[in-house]
């Protein structure tokens, strides 16, 4: 919920840590439609969710045939810390006044599943990159950094995973090789 107008974890706040005489006023989460009192419908972000592919390994691998690196099981192990609270995807200022893109944008709990899916090194699909920028409005994120700073496990949302996805997506886009590839193709069609 929202204390004091910002996203925390009501059972981790301590009233303790706010001054004797300061007014504590405790709200639901703003950027969802409430149910009743503090209860909000956070059904959005498991229609979300479900949009994001499983991670897809090898259809042919055998249990316990695979090997991974430490190095790629420490890049994404900070994503699987998340607790899904939301506190990111209620902080965002991209749906958080804007119910109209809502349709259009994951939000930063699932920028950094893709990101996590993305960095496996057994899934097998490819496009994941391309489809966060296409399909779950990763270019409507202009790096503020709000989410970060409201995740209660200190998940580094914007740094370690939206920016690395974002310039990977600019380097496919622009790749030299890839653009001369295309051209190539439309000068055959023409
Ligand atoms: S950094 Fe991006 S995803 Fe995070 S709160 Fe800001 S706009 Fe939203
Ligand atoms: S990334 Fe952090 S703030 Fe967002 S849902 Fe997960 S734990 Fe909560």
């Amino acid at each position: 919920m929202e204390i004091n107008g910002k996203p925390r974890l009501a059972c981790m706040t301590q009233v303790a840590s706010f001054d004797e005489n300061e007014t504590i006023t405790v709200t639901p989460l703003r950027a969802f439609p409430i149910i009743k009192d503090l209860v909000a419908d956070v059904s959005f972000n498991y229609k979300k969710a479900m949009e994001i592919p499983a991670f897809a390994p090898p259809k042919d691998l055998a249990p316990g045939e695979a090997r991974m690196e430490q190095i790629d099981v420490e890049r994404s192990q900070e994503f699987r810390k998340c607790i899904e609270c939301f506190l990111c995807q209620d902080t965002c200022h991209v749906i958080r006044d804007h119910e109209e893109n809502k349709e259009s944008f994951a939000g930063p709990r699932f920028f950094i599943r893709i990101a996590e899916l993305d960095m496996h090194p057994l899934d097998i699909l490819k496009n994941r990159k391309r489809t966060a920028q296409e399909e779950h409005g990763l270019g409507m994120c202009n790096i503020t950094k709000c989410c970060t700073e409201v995740c209660p496990e200190h998940i580094r949302i914007t740094d370690n995973a939206i920016i690395p996805m974002k310039e990977r997506v600019v380097d496919i886009k622009y790749d030299p090789a890839r653009m001369f590839a295309g051209l190539l193709k439309r000068e055959k069609r023409s």
